[in-house]
């Protein structure tokens, strides 16, 4: 606090830090969503697909889920009945 009032800065700096490091945390947390989304996008143009069961990235050929070892290969492909 006094070296606020050294430097001859506003006393209300430290408060202002406190506000921007909140913005921070929202802004990293908006950032963080559609990033989400990316990594989908991005897992697809692999020829990845997210598993029914558990919503890991698979493969698209894949018949059981690497993950949980659940079949995939109905949901995943559609291959005809
Ligand atoms: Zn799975």
């Amino acid at each position: 606090m006094t070296v606020w009032a050294r430097k001859g800065g506003r006393p209300g700096g430290g408060f202002f830090v406190g506000g921007l490091l909140g913005a921070l945390g929202v802004f990293i947390l908006v950032l963080a969503k559609p990033r989400q989304t990316e990594v989908e996008s991005v897992a697809r143009s692999r020829g990845l697909v997210p598993c029914p069961h558990c919503a890991e990235s698979i493969k698209q050929q894949a018949r059981v889920c690497r993950y949980c070892q659940r079949d995939v290969a109905a949901a995943a492909v559609g291959s005809p009945a």
